[in-house]
C-alpha cells in the first residue's frame, strides 16, 4: 500500500470507483481506494440499476442524461463493459400526479432529453404488454434501460488501476486524520496514508465515517427490496423498464428471461443489522401489482430476492461537495435509490471539484452541503420519493 497519495477514496462502490477513474482521466493517478470488503459489497451490488431520465429537477435530469451518453459508449470511453441494455422506460402515475409528470417532461424536453407523454393508445406500439387503467397518465423514454452494476464498477476499477491508481480490497479506513482544519492522512489497520485529500464515498456507512471527524450529515438508511422473477418468455419475451408511481414499485427486464422488481415500504434500517432478505408478504403484494400492470407476469415465478439500503438525505438527493470545516475532505453521499444511473457524471464532477477546485461539466451547486441548513431543499413532483 502506498504511504502517500494525492487523493484517498473511501469506498469501493460505483461512486468511489467512478471518482477514482475520473481522477485518473484528469491526470491524478497517485491515488488509493480503500474498500473494507469487496467491490460492490454495499448498495451498488444490490441495485436494480435502472437508468431513467425522469426527474423533477434539472440537475439530476441533466446528470442522468449525460450519464446515459457514457453508458451507451462505455466500452469506448472507459475501456470495459457496462452491460447497458436499452429497453425504454415508462413512467405511470395517477391522475392526481398529472401536473407533476407534465412538469417533469416539459423540463426534460427543454434540456434536450428524449422523452414524451404518451396515451393508452400509444402503448399498443411501444409497450403492448402493459395495461393501464382509466385516469393513469404516462411518460415514455425510448433510450433508457438498465446496466450491470458489477460490470460498471469493475470496469471503472480496472481502468483506474491501469492508469496508475491503487485499489486495496479488504482494507478499511479506520479514520481520517485532521490537523489544523486540514486532512493530513487516512488511517488503516495496515498503516497510515499521508494525503491532503480524502473522499467519503462509503454509501450507507458515510454518516459514521464523517461523524469520526466531527462532520454531521442528516443521512438515514432505509431498506428496499428486490425480487428476481422468471418471465413466461413464450408469451412475454420482453417488456420495458417501468417506474410505476401509481402503485409505488418498479421493474425492469434482467436479460432475456428474468425480470427484477423493486418494492417495499422503505422503512428505516440499521446498516449493520438490517434484514438482507426479501419478505414474502411484501413480495406477494408486489407480485399482485406486477400482474395488474403486465397481466402476462401473473404466472412469473420467484427465483430469489434480497434487500439493500438506500442512504437518504432530507430531500432524497445526494450531497456532492467539500465537507464544511475540513479542508481537503470531500463527500459523494446520500444517493438514496437513484444514484447508480448518475454515477458517470458524479465521478466526473467530483473529480473536477478535487482536481480543479470546482465542477465544470454540470452545475452541481443545488447538491451543496449547506442546502439543509439554508432550507433550500430540492423538491420532487411526487410523493414516491425515490423518483426524486
Ligand atoms: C435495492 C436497491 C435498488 C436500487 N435501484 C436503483 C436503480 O434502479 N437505479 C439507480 O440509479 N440507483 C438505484 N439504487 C441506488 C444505487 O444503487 C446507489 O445509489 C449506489 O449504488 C450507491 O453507490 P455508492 O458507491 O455510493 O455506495 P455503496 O455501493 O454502498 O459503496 C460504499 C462502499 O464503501 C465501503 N465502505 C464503507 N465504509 C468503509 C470504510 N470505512 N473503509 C473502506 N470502505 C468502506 C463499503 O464496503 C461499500 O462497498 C438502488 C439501491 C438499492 C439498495
Amino acid at each position: 500500500m502506498r504511504a502517500t497519495a494525492d487523493v484517498v477514496v473511501i469506498g469501493g462502490g460505483v461512486m468511489g470507483c467512478s471518482i477514482l477513474f475520473n481522477l485518473a482521466r484528469l491526470g491524478i493517478t497517485n491515488t488509493v481506494l480503500l474498500e473494507k470488503d469487496i467491490l460492490n459489497g454495499g448498495s451498488t451490488g444490490r441495485s436494480q440499476s435502472i437508468c431513467r431520465m425522469h426527474y423533477s429537477n434539472p440537475v439530476t435530469a441533466t446528470m442522468a442524461w449525460e450519464s446515459l451518453g457514457v453508458f451507451t459508449h462505455f466500452e469506448e470511453i472507459i475501456g470495459g463493459p457496462s452491460g447497458f441494455t436499452e429497453t425504454g422506460y415508462l413512467v405511470v402515475v395517477n391522475e392526481q400526479d398529472r401536473p407533476g409528470l407534465e412538469h417533469n417532461v416539459a423540463m426534460q424536453y427543454a434540456l434536450g432529453i428524449d422523452t414524451m407523454t404518451v396515451t393508452a393508445a400509444d402503448l399498443s406500439d411501444i409497450a403492448p404488454m402493459v395495461s393501464v387503467a382509466e385516469g393513469e397518465v404516462m411518460a415514455w423514454e425510448p433510450q433508457s434501460g438498465y446496466a450491470d452494476p458489477y460490470l460498471v464498477t469493475s470496469s471503472y476499477a480496472n481502468r483506474a488501476r491501469e492508469l496508475g491508481a491503487e485499489i486495496c480490497l479488504g482494507l478499511e479506513s479506520t479514520g481520517i486524520e485532521v490537523d489544523g482544519g486540514r486532512v493530513r492522512a487516512v488511517n488503516t489497520p495496515q498503516g497510515r496514508i499521508e494525503t491532503a485529500a480524502a473522499v467519503v464515498a462509503a454509501g450507507p456507512w458515510s454518516k459514521g465515517e464523517l461523524a469520526k471527524v466531527g462532520v454531521d450529515v442528516p443521512l438515514v438508511t432505509v431498506r428496499h427490496q428486490v425480487a428476481s422473477l422468471a418471465r413466461p418468455v413464450d408469451r412475454l419475451p420482453l417488456h420495458p423498464a417501468v417506474g410505476d408511481i401509481a402503485q409505488s414499485f418498479s421493474f425492469r427486464p434482467d436479460g432475456p428471461r428474468m425480470t427484477l422488481m423493486g418494492f417495499g415500504d422503505d422503512e428505516e434500517a440499521d446498516v449493520e443489522t438490517y434484514n438482507q432478505l426479501a419478505g414474502m408478504d411484501d413480495l406477494n403484494a408486489a407480485k399482485g401489482k406486477l400482474a395488474r400492470r403486465i397481466p402476462a407476469m401473473s404466472n412469473a415465478y420467484f427465483r430469489g430476492g434480497w434487500a439493500g439500503l438506500f442512504t437518504t438525505t432530507p430531500d432524497w438527493h445526494p450531497v456532492l461537495d467539500a465537507a464544511p470545516g475540513v479542508d481537503g475532505l470531500y463527500c459523494a453521499i446520500g444517493f438514496s435509490g437513484h444514484g447508480f444511473k448518475l454515477s458517470p457524471m458524479i465521478g466526473l464532477t467530483m473529480a473536477e471539484m478535487i482536481a480543479q477546485g470546482a465542477a465544470s461539466s454540470i452545475d452541481i451547486s443545488p447538491l451543496r452541503f449547506s442546502r439543509f441548513e439554508e432550507g433550500d431543499l430540492l423538491e420532487s413532483s411526487y410523493g414516491y420519493r425515490v423518483l426524486a
